[in-house]
């Protein structure tokens, strides 16, 4: 497969340039404000990330006037050292611990869209309950949606510091599956591999290690299996799915080895290596047909028929992939229903699997960016079987 430089996809953009697109999408959507908690699309258009608590913070971004993020007083320093906050794109606005945030939110929307807006207000839909319900009640005769309606557009191309990013990531985790896989690993548990695995990130560069599978034997037939307190035996496949958060942005990579215990007769069975061929071969076959305006069902199905072809189609249990960015799992989705169709900058995972309850599983995925000439795959990690002797 050749692997093409992502030409063309959307430059670099400031925050500055992301609120100012943002507020584009307001008019578009024919909306008045945008109110998102802490979370991925806060952290995309302002580069604030904190983690979410009880006392609200919130960027308004009305259609016209200031952004303000609002924020609890002890953390109004930290929102203001966050990158908009810095530049001045956004206007830190602190709230008491007496003070009631909601009155502030709407006080702030009063002065920014005239008295009593009764707009059509777009709401980060990882906003807890309790927030959206204070909201609502100081805000009575506004309609909600879902800030996803502007935010999706934005997001859904990487620009290419963004692809640099997820590379980067990537390329970190393909080390880390490369350093594991040299074993050993049979006798070990699979909680004691995941745990080396989520060290092994970090040392990478990760900030974050957010998941490490670790599937052996019939717990690889789980696809979310959680890493147990099972012992790894010579003669049975393990399903590693790994990921973090590098810089912001998410790795995501399974390869699926054998481990024989350095005895030949341990060797893979006839059946999982015409699973594995069949796995390998529909990533294969779905990650070349990556292109600008290919439909994400077309995807799948080019990956489905070639394992249902093979006599295992029921054993495909998932779809085919997800997008990737700030959130491990965002759009675009490579799923049957979805006709969304394909543009330079997208990035997801490819990542077919076949999952036959109480023997085996076989999973290889690996992150793809969508370039303006086909695909540029971002691991590197091999997918041909690796037989690990120990
Ligand atoms: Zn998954
Ligand atoms: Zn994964
Ligand atoms: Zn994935």
């Amino acid at each position: 497969m050749t692997l093409q430089a992502p030409a063309s996809v959307a430059s670099d953009r400031t925050f500055s340039d992301r609120l100012a697109a943002a507020r584009d999408g307001l008019a578009a959507r024919d909306a008045d404000a945008l109110l998102l908690g802490i979370g991925s699309d806060l952290r995309y258009l302002t580069g604030y990330a904190a983690h979410p608590t009880e006392r609200l913070t919130l960027l308004v971004l009305p259609s016209h006037g200031t952004p303000a993020l609002i924020a609890p007083r002890l953390e109004a320093l930290a929102a203001a050292a966050s990158p908009a906050g810095v530049a001045g794109d956004v206007e830190v606005v602190a709230w008491d611990e007496t003070d009631d945030p909601a009155t502030v939110v709407a006080q702030r929307l009063r002065t920014a869209l005239g008295e009593a807006p009764a707009g059509r207000l777009l709401v980060d839909r990882g906003l807890w309950g309790m927030h959206v319900l204070a909201l609502q009640r100081e805000l009575p005769g506004s309609a909600f949606g879902l800030a996803t309606e502007v935010t999706r557009e934005l997001r859904i191309v990487k620009g290419a510091d963004e692809i640099e990013r997820l590379r980067a990531a990537a390329h970190a985790a393909d080390r880390v599956i490369d350093q594991v896989t040299h074993g050993p690993l049979v006798g070990r548990t699979e909680a004691d591999v995941s745990r080396e695995i989520g060290e092994r990130l970090v040392a990478e560069g990760h900030q974050v290690a957010a998941f490490a599978i670790v599937a052996s034997g019939p717990n690889s037939a789980s696809p979310h299996h959680a890493a147990s307190r099972r012992v790894i035996q010579p003669g049975e496949p393990i399903v590693l799915d790994i990921g973090g958060t590098l810089d912001g942005y998410c790795s995501d990579i399974t390869r699926t080895v054998w481990v024989t215990g350095g005895i030949a007769a341990n060797a893979p069975s006839d059946e999982f290596l015409t699973v594995y061929e069949l796995v390998r071969a529909a990533n294969a076959a779905a990650t070349a047909a990556v292109r600008p305006d290919a439909a994400c069902e077309g995807l799948d199905e080019l990956a489905r028929r070639i394992i249902r072809d093979g006599g295992y189609g029921d054993a495909f249990i998932h779809r085919l992939g997800h997008g990737i960015g700030l959130d491990g799992h965002e759009d675009p989705y490579l799923v049957a229903d979805s006709a969304e169709a394909l543009g330079p900058g997208m990035a997801f995972s490819i990542e077919p699997g076949i999952y036959l309850d109480g023997r085996f599983g076989v999973r290889i995925e690996d992150i793809v960016v969508c370039g303006a000439g086909g695909p540029d795959v971002l691991n590197e990690a091999p997918r041909e079987l690796l037989v690990v002797d120990g």
